[in-house]
């Protein structure tokens, strides 16, 4: 039985590591939060009568499997701090822990997801200089709240204006690449938001009618409305509303709208965690900084990555990429 180290548990590295505990191998799996889950432990069921397909509680089953398979040891609140190569593998040092730790292991699987772009940099949009701006993360965390708190803190008959591609696809003051997952879940985020709160209206502004995932095509949109145009600031009236001036692009002219809530959503970005982890192990980056992997293989023999670190993908995607990681890994034992 081979020692395997899967770095981050979020749902690629949950996959990884079931995929590995099926297969007889021991698994150290490190988180470095208190809780593993991932990026999807704060994000809500998107349901209301019918499931809309959002997977979030496809990885709520993951973390109960993990945590119930012997094979599988969970360290939370620790991280990597150095890794050697040896004869049997890597020896890799573990901060966070008390005392230190030094663990050999046969193969490691990173896993260690993304960040976004923090939407301080674009002032005029008013995240941190206006209260009731906020990144769809941000609000996802407001509804994990008790109901009564959030239907108090969000105000009867809330107007938001959901902001697509906060960062992305841009050149000039952001990333150039689509982060690929946030149309679809800006989408059920307003749907939510509309099924929840009675009353409530949303307007999703979008560059253009891209949309990615089947998924998002599909249902009756009700009050969700789509805009097609790009908001360049964000500002507050005498009377508190949000304004959002945007460029309607069907017909070229200036326009505002007025919310009570706007909800970013920023670009993603490779982590800085996972460039710290694949400088450590000399693992090569693509030109946006994500983990250089084909099908979850890297330049370096015995790492594999999975998941959002090799770039943007869907909780679906990523559960898929964590276990061709953890497939590909298996192959690697056998054959070395
Ligand atoms: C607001 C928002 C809503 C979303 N909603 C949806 C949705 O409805 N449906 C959907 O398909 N996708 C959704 N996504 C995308 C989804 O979050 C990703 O697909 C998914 O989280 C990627 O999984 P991952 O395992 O690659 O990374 P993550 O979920 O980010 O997990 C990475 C884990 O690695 C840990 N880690 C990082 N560095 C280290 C380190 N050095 N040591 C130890 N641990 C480390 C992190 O703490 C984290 O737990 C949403 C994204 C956002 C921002
Ligand atoms: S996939 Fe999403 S919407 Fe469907 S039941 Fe699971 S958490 Fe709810
Ligand atoms: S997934 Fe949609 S919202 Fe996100 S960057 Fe791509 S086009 Fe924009």
């Amino acid at each position: 039985m081979a020692r395997i180290m899967v770095v981050g548990s979020g749902p690629a590295g949950l996959a990884g590591a079931l995929h590995l505990a099926a297969n007889h191998q021991e698994v150290i799996l490190v988180e470095k939060e208190e809780r593993i889950g991932g990026s999807p432990r704060i994000y809500n069921c998107k349901a209301v009568d019918e499931c809309r397909r959002c997977g979030a509680c496809l990885v709520a089953e993951r973390v109960y499997q993990v945590n119930c398979n012997p094979l599988i040891q969970v360290m939370t609140g620790c991280s990597i701090t150095a890794v050697r190569r040896n004869n049997n593998g890597f020896q890799v040092e573990l901060g966070g822990v008390p005392g230190a730790v030094s663990i050999n292991v046969q193969g490691i699987i990173l896993a260690t997801g993304f960040d976004l772009l923090d939407p301080g940099i674009r002032g005029e949009m008013g995240y941190r200089r206006l209260k009731r701006v906020v990144t769809a993360r941000e609000m996802e965390e407001k509804l994990m709240n008790a109901p009564g708190e959030w239907e108090e803190e969000l105000g009867l008959m809330p107007r938001v204006a959901i902001i697509r591609c906060l960062g992305s696809r841009e050149n000039s003051r952001g990333v150039p690449y689509c982060s690929r997952f946030c149309c679809l879940y800006s989408e059920k985020l307003g749907r939510l938001l509309v099924d929840r709160i009675p009353g409530a209206t949303v307007d999703i502004f979008s560059m253009d009618s891209q949309r990615y995932h089947p998924v998002c095509a599909t249902g009756d949109m009700g009050p969700v409305t789509y805009i097609r145009g790009i908001p360049s600031r964000v500002d507050r009236s005498h009377d508190q509303t949000l304004i959002v001036k945007y460029e309607d692009s069907a017909r070229s002219i200036v326009r505002q709208g007025r919310y009570d809530w706007v909800v970013l959503c920023p670009a993603v970005l490779p982590s800085h965690s996972s460039q710290k982890i694949g400088d450590m192990l000399g693992i090569a980056r693509d030109r946006w900084g994500f983990i250089d992997s084909v099908d979850g293989s890297t330049n370096r023999e015995g790492v594999f990555a999975a998941g959002c670190c090799t770039g943007p993908k869907t909780i679906l995607e990523s559960l898929g990429s964590g276990q061709t990681a953890a497939g590909l890994l298996l192959t690697y034992l056998s054959s070395a």
